[in-house]
């Protein structure tokens, strides 16, 4: 299946052995140790997935392939290769450093801070400097070189830029150039594959005119991949997108649907969302799904005794500076939720995207996110035996985190895929 010789890989950050998970959007495979590194950092910094045990759409492992045997790693490491840092004893991560502070030191430097990452010469206008380098992207992507485009990328290029002359975005060309690999590429860095050029046309459009129609089916799952994403957590099924059903809105196979005043309350705040609020809830949902299912493989693939340790465990989702605190406030409390609330949130979500999707009307965008999470988790307070709420600190511990996961393959279990469409 695969054209890789696992034998000689490294980890692209310590060079240990035989790298077991891949960097997504970096490009690279890293070992256990560096994942969990990673891992902390958040993913805004670095998407992971297991090699072997997360499922992969097959054109996105062969683009994260060709990266990382193409030499994209040195994108990252470029001044580390200069013979002058050599000299100053600056180095990367060995296999035999220690996790912390010495792996994680460097990964932090390599990834969050960029710096060894090729630095272009500084000019006045950033704006200007950005639009070059988009511009430079939507020529490249016609090509097969994956690594330009990503080094473009991790420049500042834009994945979405709309070129003014050109009238459409690189999404657009790459599909017109049926160069899938590319499109994976620049979905990863947020691409959207729903985008009107000029002429009002998507790249799907392009894909299936141009015969490229694995590339135009990919594009339509991509487009998908936060709702598909959603019920297979739930269900273990994706929506049967080539024959019309774009969503699948999973049920509660018992009568443990929650049908109580303050559930239909946050389900009417839900649809109150304006329909960026509701993509910011639905998009740190999808976040915190990750975090599980990461967290579940993760248990899974290690050696309880030696890596499963607090400074090893995500217990809830890492700050992205980027989003306002009580964004990131609201994405942590995330973690507090058991299974069937999480699940209860996840259907709701589900539910909605569908209606906004076949365009059901709105109400007024009175409430905020906050304030749907905690009608949420006020109901398990209320109902549940238990009616301790954690406070955030214990919610961090090993145990909480273990009877989540437990929790929440029982309830998967429980769930029952129900087609709505
Ligand atoms: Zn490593």
């Amino acid at each position: 299946m695969s054209k890789r010789l696992r034998s000689s890989e490294v980890c692209a950050d310590c060079s240990g052995p035989d790298p077991s998970w891949a960097s997504v959007n970096r490009g690279t495979f890293i070992c256990d140790e560096c994942c969990s590194v990673h891992r902390s950092l958040g993913r805004h910094i670095s998407q992971v997935r297991h090699l072997k045990h997360t499922p992969w759409p097959p054109t996105l492992l062969q683009m994260v392939e060709t990266l990382y045997n193409n030499g994209a790693n040195s994108i990252w490491e470029h001044s580390l290769l200069d013979p002058a840092s050599i000299l100053s004893g600056r180095r990367k991560a060995n296999p035999q450093d220690k996790v912390h502070p010495n792996k994680a030191e460097f990964i932090r430097a390599k990834y969050q801070m960029l710096a060894f990452v090729h630095r272009l010469p500084c000019r006045d206008d950033d704006s200007v400097t950005t639009k070059d380098l988009s511009k430079q992207l939507h020529s490249s992507v016609r090509t097969g070189n994956l690594e330009t485009c990503l080094r473009l990328l991790s420049l500042g290029a834009q994945a979405n830029f709309f070129h003014p002359e050109k009238g459409n975005t690189p999404l657009h060309v790459a599909s017109k150039a049926g160069q899938i690999l590319q499109a994976e590429l620049l979905a990863v860095y947020g691409a959207d594959p729903g985008t009107q050029d000029s002429n009002g046309k998507t790249p799907v459009d392009y894909a299936r005119q141009g015969g490229h129609h694995e590339l135009a089916d990919r594009l339509v799952e991509i487009q998908y991949e936060l709702t598909d994403r959603l019920a297979f957590y739930l269900c273990g099924r994706k929506p049967d997108h080539k024959n019309g059903q774009h969503f699948i809105i999973p049920q509660m196979a018992d009568s443990s649907l929650d049908l109580s005043e303050l559930a239909k309350a946050a389900k009417k705040k839900l649809q109150s969302l304006s329909n960026h609020l509701f993509e910011e809830l639905a998009m740190d949902v999808y976040d915190e799904v990750d975090r599980r299912e990461t967290d579940a493989v993760w248990l899974a693939t290690q050696n309880h005794s030696t890596l499963v340790t607090e400074t090893t465990v995500v217990p809830f989702l890492p700050v992205n500076p980027e989003y306002s605190s009580t964004r990131n406030q609201g994405r942590q409390k995330l973690a507090r939720f058991n299974a069937h609330e999480f699940a209860t949130l996840v259907i709701d979500i589900l539910s909605d995207a569908k209606r906004r999707q076949q365009g059901s009307p709105l109400s007024s965008a009175k409430d905020n996110v906050e304030l749907i999470l905690k009608t949420i988790s006020n109901q398990h307070s209320t109902e549940s035996q238990d009616n301790d709420q954690p406070d955030y600190d214990s919610v961090a511990s090993d145990e909480d985190t273990d009877v989540d996961t437990a929790a929440s393959r029982a309830n998967r279990q429980k769930l029952l895929g129900k087609d709505d469409n």
